[in-house]
């Protein structure tokens, strides 16, 4: 199906359906992706490198912000947030926590009431600068899709063995300061069904919500098209239902059906 990348370092501000008017930043190629889970519902599509392509620098980075943010300034344009995205895990790139200092830096000199989002599969949190960087940040969403283990491999497909609970134990090092990313979907894939809404799943999922206590979690569904035909979106209904359990123990949720 038709995936689609990002082709520039700095791209919109588009209006993201989880975060408002969102300038993007892409720390991976523009002509590849590069990540270390390999989602079957990647918007980019299959993940060829985990590790490879050209990554732009510090100095390039910071120098097409300013070009960005000067020229949105000069326009009048608005901007609700500064968005760590595109094409693959933006916590791979080297210089990680370099570009958080400034991107803080920028945002305060041009939209000082503009916040800084990072959207991460939460697989670099044993490094000590990403997980410095991600608490310097005023929206630290990090991704947690299964409390399974066979779950998370057949969804995410990561390049390496992901335990749900180590995932865990990295996640507590925020002591509740991070915003909680779970998509659900059904489907099948590779003759395995796959369906992370189910009572068991959901349950145990809950449980984990419950211990980690995140200040917000995120809810959704897949929006566009997928490397693989065979997963559906899950209806909004269902992901309310799900929804109202995690408002039960007192934290927010944002649902994107
Ligand atoms: S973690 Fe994000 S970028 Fe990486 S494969 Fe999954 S959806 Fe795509």
């Amino acid at each position: 199906m038709a995936t689609f990348l990002f082709d520039e370092i700095i791209f919109g501000p588009v209006r993201s359906r989880r975060l408002g008017v969102s300038l993007g930043v892409n720390l991976l190629p523009t002509n590849s992706k590069v990540c270390s889970f390999n989602c079957i519902y990647c918007e980019c599509g299959w993940t060829k490198s985990a590790s490879s392509g050209k990554l732009p620098t510090r100095t390039e980075v910071k120098q097409k912000m300013v070009e960005r943010l000067e020229s949105m300034k000069a326009n009048g344009d608005m901007l609700d947030v500064i968005t760590f995205a595109g094409n693959g895990e933006p916590t791979l790139h080297p210089d990680f926590e370099g570009i958080i200092d400034d991107t803080i830096e920028l945002r305060d000199k041009y939209f000082a009431q503009a916040r800084v989002a990072v959207l991460s599969n939460s697989s670099m949190l044993h490094k000590q600068s990403v997980v410095n960087a991600l608490k310097k940040v005023d929206q630290n969403i990090l991704k947690l899709d299964s409390a399974f283990d066979s779950t998370i491999q057949i969804l995410n497909q990561p390049n390496k063995p992901t335990a749900a609970h180590q995932v865990v134990e990295h996640l507590e090092q925020f002591n509740g300061n991070f915003i909680l990313q779970t998509l659900f979907v059904r489907g099948g894939y590779k003759g395995k069904e796959l369906d992370n809404t189910t009572e068991k799943e959901v349950e145990q999922w809950l449980s984990i919500v419950k211990k980690l206590m995140p200040k917000e979690v995120m809810i959704y569904t897949i929006a566009r098209d997928t490397p693989i035909e065979a997963l559906t979106k899950v209806p909004v209904s269902d992901l309310e239902d799900i929804a109202d359990r995690v408002r039960a123990l007192g934290i927010p949720v944002q649902v994107s059906g």
